[in-house]
Protein backbone atom coordinates (compact mmCIF):
# COMPACT_ATOMS: atom_id res chain seq x y z
CA UNK A 1 0.00 0.00 0.00
CA UNK A 2 1.35 3.67 -0.89
CA UNK A 3 0.09 6.67 1.17
CA UNK A 4 0.38 8.96 -2.32
CA UNK A 5 1.49 8.78 -6.35
CA UNK A 6 4.79 9.80 -4.63
CA UNK A 7 5.77 6.55 -2.72
CA UNK A 8 4.81 4.96 -6.16
CA UNK A 9 7.94 6.59 -8.24
CA UNK A 10 11.20 3.62 -8.25
CA UNK A 11 11.48 0.23 -7.16
CA UNK A 12 10.35 -0.56 -11.22
CA UNK A 13 11.23 -4.10 -12.13
CA UNK A 14 14.21 -5.31 -14.59
CA UNK A 15 12.84 -6.76 -17.75
CA UNK A 16 15.02 -9.33 -19.92
CA UNK A 17 14.79 -7.84 -23.41
CA UNK A 18 14.69 -11.73 -24.95
CA UNK A 19 16.02 -10.38 -28.70
CA UNK A 20 19.00 -8.32 -27.61
CA UNK A 21 19.73 -10.93 -25.25
CA UNK A 22 19.44 -13.87 -27.85
CA UNK A 23 21.79 -11.97 -30.45
CA UNK A 24 24.43 -11.51 -28.04
CA UNK A 25 24.61 -14.58 -26.09
CA UNK A 26 24.53 -11.98 -22.58
CA UNK A 27 21.69 -11.40 -20.39
CA UNK A 28 20.47 -8.12 -21.42
CA UNK A 29 17.86 -5.79 -18.90
CA UNK A 30 16.15 -2.82 -19.12
CA UNK A 31 14.49 -1.20 -15.86
CA UNK A 32 11.11 0.19 -16.73
CA UNK A 33 11.26 3.22 -15.70
CA UNK A 34 7.98 3.87 -18.03
CA UNK A 35 6.00 2.14 -14.86
CA UNK A 36 6.56 5.07 -12.86
CA UNK A 37 3.47 7.44 -12.34
CA UNK A 38 4.87 9.97 -14.66
CA UNK A 39 5.58 7.25 -17.31
CA UNK A 40 9.58 8.16 -17.21
CA UNK A 41 12.49 8.00 -15.95
CA UNK A 42 12.10 11.86 -14.53
CA UNK A 43 9.73 11.04 -11.96
CA UNK A 44 13.01 10.49 -10.12
CA UNK A 45 14.81 13.23 -10.51
CA UNK A 46 11.60 15.28 -10.02
CA UNK A 47 11.29 13.69 -6.80
CA UNK A 48 14.57 14.42 -5.68
CA UNK A 49 14.47 17.98 -6.51
CA UNK A 50 11.38 19.03 -4.65
CA UNK A 51 11.94 17.36 -1.69
CA UNK A 52 16.04 18.90 -1.96
CA UNK A 53 14.44 22.31 -2.30
CA UNK A 54 11.73 21.98 0.61
CA UNK A 55 15.00 20.87 3.01
CA UNK A 56 16.99 23.80 2.34
CA UNK A 57 13.98 25.56 2.54
CA UNK A 58 13.79 26.92 -0.80
CA UNK A 59 10.04 25.72 -1.76
CA UNK A 60 7.47 27.24 0.16
CA UNK A 61 3.64 25.60 0.84
CA UNK A 62 1.98 26.36 -2.87
CA UNK A 63 4.78 27.59 -4.18
CA UNK A 64 5.50 27.71 -7.94
CA UNK A 65 8.02 24.92 -9.87
CA UNK A 66 9.63 26.35 -12.85
CA UNK A 67 11.38 24.16 -15.09
CA UNK A 68 12.70 23.95 -18.85
CA UNK A 69 12.06 20.42 -20.31
CA UNK A 70 11.77 18.30 -23.12
CA UNK A 71 8.43 17.38 -21.12
CA UNK A 72 9.17 14.37 -19.21
CA UNK A 73 10.80 16.51 -16.65
CA UNK A 74 8.20 18.51 -16.35
CA UNK A 75 5.86 15.58 -16.19
CA UNK A 76 7.51 13.97 -13.66
CA UNK A 77 8.21 17.32 -11.55
CA UNK A 78 4.23 18.46 -11.45
CA UNK A 79 3.29 14.70 -10.55
CA UNK A 80 4.93 15.08 -7.29
CA UNK A 81 4.15 18.71 -7.12
CA UNK A 82 0.24 18.19 -7.56
CA UNK A 83 0.41 15.71 -4.82
CA UNK A 84 2.65 17.95 -2.45
CA UNK A 85 0.51 21.13 -3.11
CA UNK A 86 2.89 22.90 -5.41
CA UNK A 87 2.32 24.41 -8.92
CA UNK A 88 4.37 23.74 -11.63
CA UNK A 89 5.40 26.30 -14.77
CA UNK A 90 6.84 24.15 -17.58
CA UNK A 91 8.70 26.00 -20.69
CA UNK A 92 9.41 23.38 -23.21
CA UNK A 93 10.21 23.71 -26.79
CA UNK A 94 7.88 23.70 -29.17
CA UNK A 95 9.68 20.95 -31.40
CA UNK A 96 8.61 18.42 -28.52
CA UNK A 97 5.90 16.12 -29.59
CA UNK A 98 2.16 16.95 -28.87
CA UNK A 99 1.53 13.79 -26.82
CA UNK A 100 3.70 15.10 -23.77
CA UNK A 101 2.48 18.99 -24.38
CA UNK A 102 -0.92 17.36 -23.87
CA UNK A 103 -0.21 15.25 -20.55
CA UNK A 104 1.43 18.22 -18.93
CA UNK A 105 -2.07 20.12 -19.56
CA UNK A 106 -3.88 17.01 -18.63
CA UNK A 107 -1.94 17.18 -15.45
CA UNK A 108 -2.48 20.79 -15.07
CA UNK A 109 1.10 22.21 -15.45
CA UNK A 110 1.22 25.95 -16.53
CA UNK A 111 2.77 25.29 -20.42
CA UNK A 112 4.68 27.76 -22.27
CA UNK A 113 5.73 27.02 -25.31
CA UNK A 114 9.07 28.44 -26.99
CA UNK A 115 10.69 28.08 -30.41
CA UNK A 116 13.31 25.34 -30.61
CA UNK A 117 16.73 27.59 -30.22
CA UNK A 118 20.75 26.30 -29.15
CA UNK A 119 21.58 26.81 -25.79
CA UNK A 120 24.12 29.17 -26.29
CA UNK A 121 20.84 31.52 -27.72
CA UNK A 122 19.54 33.27 -24.82
CA UNK A 123 16.22 32.56 -25.88
CA UNK A 124 16.52 28.90 -25.28
CA UNK A 125 14.09 27.09 -23.25
CA UNK A 126 16.70 26.47 -20.16
CA UNK A 127 17.61 29.79 -20.10
CA UNK A 128 14.14 31.49 -20.83
CA UNK A 129 12.89 28.90 -17.35
CA UNK A 130 15.41 30.42 -15.09
CA UNK A 131 14.98 34.00 -15.64
CA UNK A 132 10.87 33.19 -15.62
CA UNK A 133 11.85 31.40 -12.09
CA UNK A 134 13.94 34.74 -10.71
CA UNK A 135 10.75 36.93 -12.31
CA UNK A 136 8.23 35.14 -10.47
CA UNK A 137 10.22 34.07 -6.89
CA UNK A 138 9.55 37.60 -6.73
CA UNK A 139 5.82 38.35 -7.72
CA UNK A 140 4.43 34.83 -6.61
CA UNK A 141 3.03 35.40 -3.00
CA UNK A 142 4.16 31.70 -2.09
CA UNK A 143 7.48 32.41 -4.31
CA UNK A 144 9.28 30.23 -6.61
CA UNK A 145 12.15 28.06 -7.84
CA UNK A 146 13.90 26.82 -10.39
CA UNK A 147 14.51 23.21 -10.66
CA UNK A 148 17.41 23.26 -13.08
CA UNK A 149 17.41 19.66 -13.81
CA UNK A 150 20.86 20.18 -15.88
CA UNK A 151 22.78 21.40 -13.22
CA UNK A 152 21.19 20.12 -10.09
CA UNK A 153 23.34 17.88 -8.37
CA UNK A 154 20.06 16.57 -6.66
CA UNK A 155 18.84 15.19 -9.71
CA UNK A 156 21.99 12.63 -10.29
CA UNK A 157 22.02 12.31 -6.13
CA UNK A 158 18.11 10.82 -7.12
CA UNK A 159 19.85 8.26 -9.33
CA UNK A 160 22.86 7.33 -6.93
CA UNK A 161 20.60 6.46 -3.96
CA UNK A 162 17.23 5.05 -6.24
CA UNK A 163 18.00 3.36 -9.33
CA UNK A 164 21.63 2.50 -8.70
CA UNK A 165 20.82 0.67 -5.47
CA UNK A 166 17.51 -0.76 -7.28
CA UNK A 167 19.52 -2.01 -9.75
CA UNK A 168 22.45 -3.49 -7.44
CA UNK A 169 20.11 -5.20 -5.24
CA UNK A 170 17.83 -6.90 -8.25
CA UNK A 171 20.63 -7.94 -9.91
CA UNK A 172 22.64 -9.38 -6.55
CA UNK A 173 25.06 -7.14 -7.56
CA UNK A 174 25.46 -9.79 -10.37
CA UNK A 175 26.08 -7.09 -13.43
CA UNK A 176 29.07 -6.48 -15.39
CA UNK A 177 27.70 -3.47 -17.86
CA UNK A 178 25.17 -0.47 -17.33
CA UNK A 179 24.86 1.71 -20.62
CA UNK A 180 23.14 5.03 -20.96
CA UNK A 181 21.56 7.69 -22.94
CA UNK A 182 21.94 11.32 -21.97
CA UNK A 183 19.85 14.29 -21.55
CA UNK A 184 20.74 15.89 -18.63
CA UNK A 185 23.00 12.97 -17.18
CA UNK A 186 21.57 12.11 -14.29
CA UNK A 187 20.86 8.60 -15.32
CA UNK A 188 24.06 8.04 -16.68
CA UNK A 189 26.18 9.51 -14.01
CA UNK A 190 24.40 8.81 -11.32
CA UNK A 191 23.76 5.28 -11.83
CA UNK A 192 27.24 5.21 -12.55
CA UNK A 193 28.53 6.32 -9.22
CA UNK A 194 25.97 4.03 -7.40
CA UNK A 195 27.33 1.11 -9.45
CA UNK A 196 31.00 1.76 -9.15
CA UNK A 197 30.39 2.49 -5.50
CA UNK A 198 29.63 -1.35 -5.27
CA UNK A 199 31.88 -2.45 -7.69
CA UNK A 200 34.75 -1.69 -9.90
CA UNK A 201 34.08 -4.06 -12.09
CA UNK A 202 31.22 -3.02 -13.71
CA UNK A 203 31.84 -1.06 -17.08
CA UNK A 204 29.48 2.10 -17.55
CA UNK A 205 29.45 2.90 -21.14
CA UNK A 206 27.68 6.03 -23.06
CA UNK A 207 24.95 5.54 -26.01
CA UNK A 208 24.52 8.74 -27.87
CA UNK A 209 22.41 9.82 -30.47
CA UNK A 210 23.89 11.56 -33.61
CA UNK A 211 23.69 15.59 -33.26
CA UNK A 212 24.67 15.08 -29.64
CA UNK A 213 28.39 16.34 -28.66
CA UNK A 214 29.00 13.71 -25.79
CA UNK A 215 30.71 11.05 -28.18
CA UNK A 216 32.90 13.34 -29.59
CA UNK A 217 33.98 14.57 -26.02
CA UNK A 218 34.63 11.38 -24.17
CA UNK A 219 36.12 9.75 -27.08
CA UNK A 220 38.37 12.65 -28.95
CA UNK A 221 38.41 15.21 -26.10
CA UNK A 222 36.60 17.76 -28.11
CA UNK A 223 32.74 19.16 -27.56
CA UNK A 224 31.76 18.61 -31.50
CA UNK A 225 28.40 16.89 -33.18
CA UNK A 226 27.41 15.53 -36.45
CA UNK A 227 24.14 14.70 -37.78
CA UNK A 228 20.30 14.61 -36.43
CA UNK A 229 18.05 12.60 -34.35
CA UNK A 230 14.52 12.14 -33.62
CA UNK A 231 14.53 11.28 -30.25
CA UNK A 232 13.73 13.39 -27.55
CA UNK A 233 14.88 14.00 -24.21
CA UNK A 234 18.31 12.75 -25.01
CA UNK A 235 21.30 14.72 -26.95
CA UNK A 236 23.73 16.91 -24.83
CA UNK A 237 26.24 19.47 -25.70
CA UNK A 238 27.85 20.54 -22.80
CA UNK A 239 29.34 19.14 -19.49
CA UNK A 240 26.28 19.69 -17.39
CA UNK A 241 27.46 19.51 -13.32
CA UNK A 242 25.52 16.27 -13.67
CA UNK A 243 28.35 14.86 -15.64
CA UNK A 244 30.89 16.66 -13.56
CA UNK A 245 33.42 14.51 -12.26
CA UNK A 246 32.21 11.07 -14.99
CA UNK A 247 33.56 9.56 -17.64
CA UNK A 248 32.43 6.45 -19.09
CA UNK A 249 34.44 3.15 -19.82
CA UNK A 250 32.88 3.44 -23.31
CA UNK A 251 31.04 5.34 -25.49
CA UNK A 252 28.77 4.45 -28.43
CA UNK A 253 27.58 7.04 -31.03
CA UNK A 254 24.04 5.48 -32.37
CA UNK A 255 22.32 6.66 -35.47
CA UNK A 256 18.55 6.18 -35.55
CA UNK A 257 18.31 3.86 -38.12
CA UNK A 258 20.16 1.38 -35.56
CA UNK A 259 17.95 2.46 -32.56
CA UNK A 260 14.45 2.33 -34.62
CA UNK A 261 13.87 -0.83 -35.68
CA UNK A 262 14.39 -2.50 -32.20
CA UNK A 263 11.70 0.02 -31.07
CA UNK A 264 9.89 -1.75 -33.44
CA UNK A 265 10.69 -4.75 -32.90
CA UNK A 266 10.11 -4.71 -29.40
CA UNK A 267 6.22 -3.34 -29.93
CA UNK A 268 5.54 -6.68 -31.83
CA UNK A 269 7.58 -9.30 -30.27
CA UNK A 270 7.93 -8.12 -27.17
CA UNK A 271 5.02 -6.21 -26.38
CA UNK A 272 7.00 -3.56 -25.04
CA UNK A 273 6.17 0.08 -26.32
CA UNK A 274 8.91 2.35 -25.29
CA UNK A 275 10.16 6.00 -26.96
CA UNK A 276 12.98 6.55 -28.84
CA UNK A 277 16.04 6.89 -26.12
CA UNK A 278 15.09 3.78 -25.08
CA UNK A 279 16.36 2.61 -28.78
CA UNK A 280 19.59 4.16 -28.28
CA UNK A 281 20.03 2.57 -25.09
CA UNK A 282 18.97 -0.94 -26.27
CA UNK A 283 21.50 -0.71 -29.33
CA UNK A 284 24.14 0.40 -27.12
CA UNK A 285 23.73 -2.07 -24.77
CA UNK A 286 23.77 -4.51 -27.71
CA UNK A 287 26.97 -2.49 -28.76
CA UNK A 288 28.68 -3.16 -25.32
CA UNK A 289 27.76 -6.66 -25.13
CA UNK A 290 29.93 -7.05 -28.52
CA UNK A 291 32.54 -5.22 -26.51
CA UNK A 292 32.53 -7.42 -23.21
CA UNK A 293 31.39 -10.59 -25.06
CA UNK A 294 28.85 -13.51 -24.50
CA UNK A 295 27.95 -14.70 -20.91
CA UNK A 296 28.22 -10.70 -19.34
CA UNK A 297 25.13 -9.46 -17.67
CA UNK A 298 24.28 -5.91 -18.97
CA UNK A 299 21.54 -3.45 -17.57
CA UNK A 300 19.65 -0.28 -19.50
CA UNK A 301 16.99 1.89 -18.77
CA UNK A 302 13.70 1.94 -20.83
CA UNK A 303 12.78 5.24 -20.49
CA UNK A 304 9.31 6.32 -21.26
CA UNK A 305 6.11 5.19 -22.84
CA UNK A 306 5.99 4.58 -26.52
CA UNK A 307 2.39 6.47 -26.67
CA UNK A 308 4.17 9.10 -25.80
CA UNK A 309 5.29 9.52 -29.23
CA UNK A 310 2.33 8.48 -31.58
CA UNK A 311 2.28 11.33 -34.02
CA UNK A 312 6.07 10.38 -34.41
CA UNK A 313 7.85 7.53 -34.01
CA UNK A 314 4.71 5.69 -34.06
CA UNK A 315 3.61 7.36 -37.56
CA UNK A 316 4.75 5.99 -41.04
CA UNK A 317 4.28 9.69 -42.57
CA UNK A 318 6.77 11.34 -40.24
CA UNK A 319 9.04 8.33 -40.94
CA UNK A 320 9.08 8.76 -44.64
CA UNK A 321 9.47 12.30 -44.31
CA UNK A 322 12.42 11.99 -42.47
CA UNK A 323 13.36 9.43 -44.57
CA UNK A 324 13.98 6.76 -41.49
CA UNK A 325 13.07 2.76 -42.00
CA UNK A 326 9.26 2.20 -41.90
CA UNK A 327 8.00 -1.13 -40.74
CA UNK A 328 5.93 -3.42 -43.24
CA UNK A 329 3.42 -4.05 -39.66
CA UNK A 330 2.88 -0.15 -39.66
CA UNK A 331 1.31 0.38 -42.45
CA UNK A 332 -1.00 -3.13 -42.76
CA UNK A 333 -4.59 -2.64 -42.59
CA UNK A 334 -6.26 -5.39 -40.41
CA UNK A 335 -6.40 -9.28 -41.74
CA UNK A 336 -9.37 -10.08 -40.46
CA UNK A 337 -12.91 -7.79 -41.33
CA UNK A 338 -16.33 -8.05 -39.68
N1 LIG B 1 15.00 9.53 -22.29
C1 LIG B 1 13.99 10.41 -22.24
C2 LIG B 1 12.77 10.13 -23.04
C3 LIG B 1 14.10 11.57 -21.45
O1 LIG B 1 13.09 12.46 -21.41
C4 LIG B 1 15.29 11.79 -20.71
C5 LIG B 1 15.43 13.01 -19.87
N2 LIG B 1 15.39 14.24 -20.52
C6 LIG B 1 16.34 10.86 -20.82
C7 LIG B 1 16.15 9.73 -21.60
C8 LIG B 1 17.69 11.08 -20.19
O2 LIG B 1 17.73 11.17 -18.82
P1 LIG B 1 18.76 12.09 -18.03
O3 LIG B 1 18.20 13.49 -18.03
O4 LIG B 1 18.81 11.51 -16.67
O5 LIG B 1 20.09 12.07 -18.73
Amino acid sequence: MKNSVVDAIGNTPLIRLKRASEETGCEIFGKAEFMNPGQSVKDRAGLFIIRDAEKRGLLKPGGVIVEGTAGNTGIGLTVVAKALGYRTVIVIPETQSQEKKDALRVLGAELIEVPAVPYKNPNNYVKVSGRLAAQLAKSEPNGAIWANQFDNAANREGHVRTTAAEIWEQTGGKIDGFVSAVGTGGTLAGVAEGLRGKSKDVKVALADPMGAALFSYYTAGELKSEGTSITEGIGQGRITANLDGFAPDFSFQIPDDEALPIVFDLVQEEGLCLGGSTGINIAGAIRLARELGPGHRIVTILCDYGTRYQSKLFNPSFLREKGLPVPEWMDRSPEIHV
